[in-house]
């Protein structure tokens, strides 16, 4: 099995594939004006949907889930099936790099943990045109706590994220981008331990039974351990945080 098939065979089955809770999204929600069943919000990287879900409760919007892994969307479409809900949430298979959407057609482009897929400066500059005069981009992204850190946490996450930055750098590049930062919050770390690393515990020993065993299967559990390790160390120097920005004129 390839390795990013075994990645997604690994997060499959787990509430979510990043970390976040429904509290942070529902906490991101209250900074964008009512959203109304005329709107449209553009979930990016929606995986198996586990803001989208939360998104589809809290608003009575048009929702399109979007996301690369036909795995992923086949449990969302089951979800959403199950809710009564596929009238107002499509779920669709689309590379975040070529989105097929009309320019200045969406009201709010929401993308949790995912942004980093296109990389956060790249991601923000290209989906802005999609968005309607006004209109809200919400991402929750990895950022740095602080200016300074220990060299082993900096050379961790710059090896795997070379755009690793912190909260001013990050709201810096939103202005630079064409919007207004509205706001941000840095996720709370349950939302890794509780809501995310916890799935890795459970479902480790089913994980490694599937596979066999294997050396590849075996490697991934190490590696991600090693991900829980080093946020045990090291979670006061970064974490996920939510960036709320909105659509500004630019000159
Ligand atoms: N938003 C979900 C959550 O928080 O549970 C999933 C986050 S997961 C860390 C990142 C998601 O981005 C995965 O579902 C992955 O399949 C998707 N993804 C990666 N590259 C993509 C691309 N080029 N286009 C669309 N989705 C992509």
């Amino acid at each position: 099995m390839e390795t990013l098939d075994l990645i997604i065979d690994f997060h499959k089955n787990n509430p979510r594939q990043g970390p976040g809770s429904q509290q942070s999204t529902i906490k991101a929600l209250q900074f964008l004006p009512q959203l109304t069943p005329q709107s449209h919000l553009l979930d990016i990287g929606c995986g198996t949907g586990a803001q989208t879900m939360v998104l589809s409760e809290q608003t009575p919007a048009h929702i399109t889930a979007i996301d690369s892994s036909k795995e992923f969307l086949a449990l969302l479409k089951q979800k959403v099936l199950q809710q009564g809900i596929a009238n107002r949430v499509t779920v669709k298979e689309m590379d975040m790099e070529k989105l097929a959407f009309a320019p200045e057609s969406l009201d709010v482009i929401w993308a949790e943990g995912a942004i980093y897929n296109i990389g956060f400066s790249r991601g923000i500059r290209e989906w802005r045109s999609l968005l309607k005069k006004d209109g809200y981009l919400v991402v929750s992204e990895i950022s740095w706590l602080t200016p300074d850190r220990p060299q082993l946490v900096d050379k961790y996450w710059t090896d795997v994220y070379p755009e690793m930055g912190t909260i001013a750098e990050k709201t810096a590049q939103i202005e630079e981008a064409g919007y207004i930062p509205i706001a941000h919050f840095v996720l709370p770390e349950s939302d890794w331990t509780s809501h995310y690393f916890h799935y890795y515990e459970t479902n480790e020993a089913a994980f490694l039974e599937r596979h066999g065993h294997s050396e590849d299967a075996q490697a991934l559990v190490e590696e991600n351990r090693q991900e829980m390790k080093h946020f045990k160390k090291y979670s006061a120097y970064y974490n996920y945080v939510f960036y709320i920005m909105q659509k500004r004129e630019t000159k």
